[in-house]
């Protein structure tokens, strides 16, 4: 390995950016954070996906005498940036636990031996005695915490031994420290900063506007029907379809399969290997669909991935923007589909409430929640909304998401959302959402004469609209924690808190005007 970096002027950040990295200009905040860093600033990064977070520590790290530390979760992250760096003359390598003994050997030699610019490393096995003893030996430039979001427990990538790295600055008192994430929304920002304990850091963001992802939401209808006919125009290109759980990735890639599609399941119940192997396949440039839970992210690099698919509702904006933002690293557009419905928030939020996480985190999680369902129902631009969730403010519309480009209506469905409400009630609250729209549109059978609903005064109070129209408004009702649905039976039954402002009229209700119109219920339509 020769040392490209001892060949130029050591201490300037422009020059290595041109000599080693082949690039003219620093983009964006990179200058700013690598300036920080220099000045001995511990600094908080925070840039999408794609945005060019890695040269700011690898710079500092080559500019500074000593060696650089990069605390990383992924071996196969390490991995590639040590085999990258390699490519371009640094002297970098990576400790973990997947090493033959030989390879850790030479490694530690070279560290010990002051040959090294770039170490990766796991957090565990940076804390290690050994590991912390050779390393006391050496100077140590500067240490960047690689996808810092790790360390938050709010997060679906939290890693507890992230948290280890509290003890950083009393191991390395006085070596500057870069946290990097693209991880934008607040609570992660404080969390990083309070368990790194860097009060101080100087917090840069760069804008997380990406103007080539077209953003769109669709009704769920009949999912695996909608998303073969998504995939369809992407037949040569590569895909990420987002489940909510492991079981729904194998069952999707399996149909897929089964329909000619390249796809392939990745959760974490693959082993190492398998794993792998899919890794590979989708970094090769396979035109393939990737079916995966949230397992699939991280050290994800493939540039031209042109559609993410949510059939699933992200846990929260934060989870949906980092996935989407997979797509179209390449900067050319790339489209982005989640799949919503209205039961399977209600759904999600009934397993939230019935989880053993504390009424802190529920209330979390609950409000991200309940972001994403204004997400997805809002008829304004979608991405000035998904912005403002982290802090930014975007002037004017996109121009890239299906609400700018085909603007729907917001009509004031309070009346409907009454009688909804009034309908489960007089019921009982013991009947599915098929019986509630029947006894609304003054539909007769059994159930209704057994039960004779048909001598309520509201039987046929809403007839003069759809089926689709009526199911509409009790999944809106239903996202909006108004209803809630039974586990047994499917009964419907009401939020007091929440439905009484409605009915009272002290809340309104405000449904999108294309949705009576949507494909959204076609298969139940009793019409
Ligand atoms: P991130 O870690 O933020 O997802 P990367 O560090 O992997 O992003 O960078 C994304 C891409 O942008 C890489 O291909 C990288 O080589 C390229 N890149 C980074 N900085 C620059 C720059 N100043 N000029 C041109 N390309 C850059």
């Amino acid at each position: 390995m020769f040392d490209k970096v001892r060949l130029h002027d050591e201490r300037d950040p422009q020059k290595i950016l041109e000599t080693v990295f082949g690039y003219q200009c620093f983009r964006g905040l990179q200058k700013q954070a690598i300036d920080l860093v220099m000045q001995n600033q511990d600094v908080l990064l925070l840039m999408p996906t794609g945005g060019g977070k890695s040269i700011c520590y690898q710079i500092p790290a080559l500019c500074r005498p000593g060696m650089g530390l990069v605390i990383s979760p992924l071996i196969a992250l390490m991995d590639d940036q040590v085999a990258a760096l390699r490519q371009l003359g640094v002297s970098a390598g990576a400790l973990h636990s997947e090493l033959e003994n030989e390879e850790a050997y030479n490694i530690r030699h070279d560290i010990a031996s002051k040959k090294l610019k770039l170490l990766y490393v796991s957090p565990e096995r940076l804390l290690q005695n050994d590991t912390l003893k050779l390393l006391e030996k050496i100077q140590i430039s500067m240490i960047a915490i690689d996808e810092a979001h790790c360390i938050s427990v709010w997060g679906h990538d939290f890693r507890p031994e992230y948290r280890l790295l509290c003890d950083l600055p009393r191991i390395f008192p006085s070596v500057p420290r870069i946290a990097l994430t693209a991880t934008a929304d607040p609570v992660t920002q404080k969390d990083i900063i309070q368990a790194l304990d860097m009060p101080e850091a100087k917090i840069l963001r760069s804008s997380f506007h990406r103007s080539n992802l077209f953003i769109r939401v669709i009704q769920k209808n009949t999912e695996s029907k909608q998303l073969r006919e998504l995939l369809k125009k992407y037949r040569d290109a590569a895909c990420i379809v987002y489940c909510g759980s492991r079981n729904k990735s194998e069952r999707t890639a399996h149909n897929l399969v089964r329909y000619g599609f390249n796809a392939v399941a990745y959760h974490a119940g693959l082993s190492a290997l398998e794993k792998r192997g899919i890794l590979l396949r989708f970094r090769s440039g396979e035109p393939l669909i990737i079916v995966a839970t949230v397992a699939f992210g991280m050290g994800v690099d493939r540039p031209d991935v042109r559609l993410v698919v949510h059939l699933d509702m992200p846990r929260g904006p934060e989870d949906y923007y980092q996935q989407i933002g997979r797509a179209g690293r390449d900067g050319d557009l790339a489209e982005t589909v989640l799949f919503y419905n209205g039961a399977d928030v209600a759904k999600a939020r009934y397993f939230l409430e019935h989880s053993t996480i504390t009424d802190e985190q529920k209330k979390i999680a609950c409000s991200r929640l309940d972001m994403m369902v204004a997400l997805s129902e809002t008829a304004e631009c979608r991405t000035k909304l998904l912005l403002h969730c982290f802090g930014e403010n975007l002037d004017k519309s996109c121009n890239h998401c299906d609400n700018c480009k085909n603007p729907v209506r917001l009509l004031n469905g309070t009346i409907a959302a009454q009688k909804v409400i009034s309908a489960v009630y007089r019921t009982g609250q013991r009947f599915g959402a098929m019986h509630i729209i029947n006894v609304l549109r003054g539909k007769y059978n059994i159930q209704v004469e057994n039960f004779q609903h048909n001598r309520l005064s509201l039987f046929g109070i809403g007839k003069d609209k759809s089926h689709n129209f009526w199911r509409s408004v009790i999944h809106q009702l239903m996202a909006r924690d108004v209803l809630r649905q039974g586990e047994e039976f499917s009964n419907l039954f009401l939020n007091q808190e929440k439905a009484r402002p409605l009915l009272r009229g002290k809340k309104s209700l405000f449904l999108r005007e294309d949705i009576e119109k949507s494909e959204i219920y076609k298969c139940q339509n009793t019409d």
